[in-house]
C-alpha cells in the first residue's frame, strides 16, 4: 500500500449510479442516454448487480447519487430492485441519497417507494418556468407538469428538494431569468442549482447555433446573469456554496462537496465516473459495450487516469476554489505532499497575483475567490491546470 492509499482510508466515500435512459434527448444535452425498452432495463438492472459483485463498493458509503439519464423513468418495481441490489451490499444506507427526477416522471407511487427505500434528496431538472424556453431546450415536460411534480414530492413528504435552472438560453432576457428565479424562490425548495447554458457539440441546439437559427448570449452578458442570480438568491436566504449552487442552511449537497474535495467515489453503470485509490475512470458509454465488458468479466472503460498526488492536488485546488468555503493551503499542501514542491511555489505565486487583482482573498492559509474571482472561476481553473502541466 503506498502513502496515497494509506491516506485514502480517511476519505469520505461516495457512490454514483448512472441510469442511462431518457424518454427523448433534450436539445442541449450530450449525456449518454437512450429511450428504454423493457428488455434493456432488465439487462441494465442485472448488469448493475453483476458490476457490484465484481467491484464491490466500500461497506460504508457516506453519500449516494443516482443520476442520468433519467433514473425516475424506471418503474417503482425496477427502482426497488436496483436499490435493493445496492443497499444489500452496504453496511447501512448512506446518510445522503440523491436521485435525479425529471418532472414528467414523478408520481406518488414512485416517490413513496423511493422515500421508503431511504432516498433523502430529490433533484428535479426544471430548467425554466417559461413554456417557450422549455420548448427551445427540447424538454418533454410542460409547465403544469413541473408544478404537479413539486406538489407530489411535498405531499409525499420529500423535505430536501433541489431545482435545476438554466440561464443564457437563446431568447431569454435577464428579466425572464429574474422571473424564473423568483418562481423557484416562491416554490421554496431547499436547494437551487443554476447553470449557464453551454452548447455541447452535436446537440440539436449546437446545430441550430451553427446554422445561425439561434444566437448565443454574449460572454460579457453572461456575467449579468451570474450577478443577478447571486444577488436574488442571497436576498432570499439561499447561501451560495459553489459557483452554481445555493442552499438553505445544512442543505448543501454533500455528495458534490465531497467530489469537489477529491474524496473517493465508486461509479456504476454505463458512462459513470469514479475515483478510487489511484484510479479515476469513466465506464464505457454505451449500454452494449458496458454489458459486453461485464459478460466478459473485463470492465469496459471509456477513459482511465492514473492519479498522482499532483493531479489530485491540482483538481482539489481548482474545484475547491469554486466553492465559497475556499481552500486551506496548509491542509492542502500536507494532504497532497506538496510542501516545498515546485508546483506549490508556482501556485503560490499565481494565488498572490489573484489576490493582487482582487480575484481572491487570503486569510492566513485560507484562500477564497472574491465575487469577481468566482465570475472568472472557469478561466482561473484553466490557468491552474496550465501551471501544473
Ligand atoms: S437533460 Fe436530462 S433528461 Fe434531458 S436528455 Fe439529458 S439526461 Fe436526459
Amino acid at each position: 500500500m503506498n502513502r496515497l492509499q494509506e491516506k485514502a482510508q480517511g476519505l469520505k466515500q461516495g457512490l454514483y449510479l448512472h441510469v442511462p435512459f431518457c424518454a427523448r434527448q433534450c436539445d442541449f444535452c450530450n449525456f449518454y442516454q437512450r429511450p428504454p425498452s423493457r428488455a434493456e432495463v432488465q439487462e441494465f438492472i442485472q448488469g448493475i448487480a453483476d458490476e457490484l459483485d465484481s467491484e464491490p463498493p466500500p461497506a460504508t458509503v457516506d453519500t449516494m447519487f443516482w443520476g442520468g439519464g433519467t433514473p425516475g423513468l424506471l418503474s417503482p418495481t425496477d427502482l426497488r430492485s436496483l436499490a435493493e441490489s445496492v443497499l444489500s451490499r452496504l453496511a447501512k444506507p448512506p446518510a445522503e441519497w440523491t436521485i435525479e427526477m425529471a418532472p414528467a416522471t414523478v408520481n406518488q407511487e414512485k416517490i413513496k417507494t423511493l422515500l421508503e427505500l431511504g432516498v433523502t434528496r430529490f433533484s428535479m431538472g426544471v430548467q425554466s418556468f417559461q413554456e417557450p424556453l422549455l420548448e427551445r431546450l427540447g424538454r418533454v415536460h410542460s409547465l403544469s407538469r413541473i408544478y404537479k411534480a413539486y406538489e407530489i414530492l411535498r405531499q409525499c413528504g420529500a423535505d430536501n428538494i433541489n431545482l435545476d435552472l438554466i440561464f443564457a438560453i437563446p431568447g431569454q432576457s435577464l428579466q425572464l431569468w429574474e422571473q424564473d428565479l423568483a418562481e423557484a424562490i416562491r416554490l421554496g425548495p431547499e436547494h437551487i442549482s443554476t447553470y449557464c447554458l453551454t452548447f455541447e457539440e452535436d446537440t440539436a441546439l449546437w446545430l441550430r447555433l451553427r446554422k445561425g437559427e439561434i444566437e448565443a448570449t454574449a460572454p460579457a452578458d453572461e456575467a449579468d446573469y451570474y450577478l443577478q442570480t447571486w444577488a436574488q438568491l442571497e436576498a432570499a436566504d439561499y447561501a451560495q456554496y459553489e459557483v452554481s449552487n445555493f442552499a438553505r442552511p445544512g442543505k448543501a449537497c454533500q455528495h458534490n462537496l465531497d467530489t469537489w474535495a477529491m474524496q473517493e467515489w465508486a461509479g456504476y453503470g454505463p458512462s459513470a465516473s469514479g475515483q478510487q485509490g489511484q484510479l479515476r475512470y469513466t465506464r464505457a458509454h454505451s449500454l452494449e459495450e458496458w454489458l459486453a465488458g461485464l459478460k466478459a468479466g473485463k470492465p469496459a472503460y471509456a477513459d482511465t487516469v492514473d492519479l498522482s498526488p499532483g493531479i489530485l492536488a491540482t483538481d482539489a485546488l481548482i474545484f475547491g476554489l469554486r466553492c465559497n468555503r475556499g481552500v486551506n493551503l496548509d491542509a492542502w499542501a500536507k494532504r497532497f505532499d506538496m510542501t516545498g514542491t515546485a508546483l506549490a511555489s508556482q501556485l503560490n505565486t499565481f494565488i498572490t497575483s489573484l489576490t493582487e487583482d482582487g480575484l481572491a482573498k487570503r486569510n492566513g492559509s485560507l484562500i477564497q475567490l472574491t465575487r469577481e474571482g468566482r465570475l472568472l472561476a472557469d478561466r482561473i481553473g484553466v490557468e491552474i491546470l496550465e501551471l501544473s502541466s
